[in-house]
């Protein structure tokens, strides 16, 4: 069977926090986005519940519900949505194409809101509410979840940065943090070892695999069953929480001849924008955010690629990782505002008519 064949000005890939909020502003300023939902429409917060840090919820919303509110804002002004996932990506000329299993899509700008997905261990207690404890106990954002643990006892599974970012963290609520780690040593950088070792809260487990989160959807988690790798033996250890802190992977594979991105797969942005190393393909989210990694930065840098996208297709200059500025035209503005270079190649000086050379924010 053929594909269908669309062509958009604007095409998001995704909609969590990130894709709907850049759906929003691009929507209002009447540049009729598509929104491409990929396997998890609405995004991570879909299967979280009670979110009590994204601002103007004084008494917190389940993150569904979030979720619709953000997907329909963003209808009320005009954004299409498609049920697709995308696999493949040609971002060698404008139109871009971006292909699903049923659709190929020629896009004018794009903007990749593909976030990231939290590592798990893939064991029995691990998944989402109502299978196992997830949103009950079993969490992958100390930031998001860590309010909840006041004075209970907290596992954290992993021996990377991750692992231990989160178990100091974690000391600020939990009456106690017991780092669960499959090897003998740790692997994150020797300063975040040191911050988590003299913490008298946090204490290590080694060698020890998880194999099991304990509890019922009444109780909420009340332990782990560990194996010891090196004796073999098996155990149980009790606490309130699980936190898995073993990474997270950007959902990023589609681009990966195309875009620049780190080591993990996140994509890179330039500073003061959110322009990739491809004129007119921006990023936001967490596809481009391995620090922060929350629903309000998401939304935020959201914003930032649709106003991105808008001056781009109103072929105003939009400044490029390199410190350039460029429009859609192929007009390059040196990173200096001296001069500008021509798509022919003609060198020129970006003078106002006052002489004045016009920086950006005059
Ligand atoms: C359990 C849990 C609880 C959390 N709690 C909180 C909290 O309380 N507060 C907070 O601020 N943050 C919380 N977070 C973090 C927050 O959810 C993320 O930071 C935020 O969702 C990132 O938004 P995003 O739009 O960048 O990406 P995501 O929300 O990850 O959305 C990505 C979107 O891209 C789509 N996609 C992926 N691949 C493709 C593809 N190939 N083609 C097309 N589409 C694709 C997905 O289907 C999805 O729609 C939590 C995260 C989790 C996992």
């Amino acid at each position: 069977m053929s594909k269908e064949i669309l062509h958009k000005e604007l095409v998001i890939i995704g909609s969590g926090p990130a894709g709907l909020t850049a759906a929003i502003y691009a929507a209002r300023a009447d540049l009729k986005p598509l929104v491409i939902h990929g396997p998890q429409p609405g995004g991570q917060l879909t299967i979280t519940t009670e979110v009590e840090n994204y601002p103007g919820f004084a008494k917190g919303i389940q993150g569904p519900e979030l979720m619709q509110e953000f997907e329909e804002q963003a209808r009320r002004f005009g954004t299409e949505f498609l049920v697709a996932s995308i696999t493949k990506a040609d971002l060698g000329k404008r139109p871009f194409t971006i292909e699903s299993e049923d659709h190929v899509i020629k896009a004018e700008t794009l903007i990749i809101a593909s976030g990231a997905s939290a590592k798990w261990l893939g064991i029995p207690g691990e998944a989402p509410a109502p299978e196992g404890l997830g949103g009950l106990g079993v969490s992958a954002c100390a930031t998001c979840d860590g309010f909840f643990f006041k004075g209970k006892p907290i596992v954290v599974v992993g021996g990377g940065d991750t692992a231990m970012e989160e178990a100091t963290f974690l000391t600020r609520y939990a009456s106690k943090v017991t780092v669960v780690h499959r090897r003998g040593s740790l692997r994150a950088s020797k300063i975040m070892q040191e911050k988590a070792q003299k913490n008298e809260k946090i204490e290590f487990i080694w060698n020890t695999d998880v194999k099991e989160i304990l509890g019922t959807p009444e109780t909420g988690v009340t332990g782990v069953r560990l194996f010891n790798n090196q004796t073999n033996v098996e155990s149980t250890f009790a606490c309130e929480g699980v936190f898995i802190a073993i990474g997270h992977k950007p959902n990023t594979d589609a681009f990966k001849d195309w875009l620049e991105m780190d080591d993990v797969g996140y994509l890179k942005t330039a500073g003061r924008s959110m322009s990739t190393n491809i004129p007119g393909v921006f990023a936001c989210g967490d596809a481009q955010d391995s620090l922060y990694r929350q629903a309000v930065t998401a939304a935020g840098t959201g914003c930032m690629a649709a106003i991105d996208a808008e001056r781009f297709l109103d072929n105003l200059p939009v400044e490029m990782p390199t410190g350039e500025e460029i429009t859609m035209e192929g007009e390059r503005v040196m990173p200096n505002h001296d001069i500008v270079i021509m798509p022919d190649g003609e060198v020129m000086p970006n003078k106002g008519d006052e002489g004045g050379a016009p920086a950006s924010g005059d």
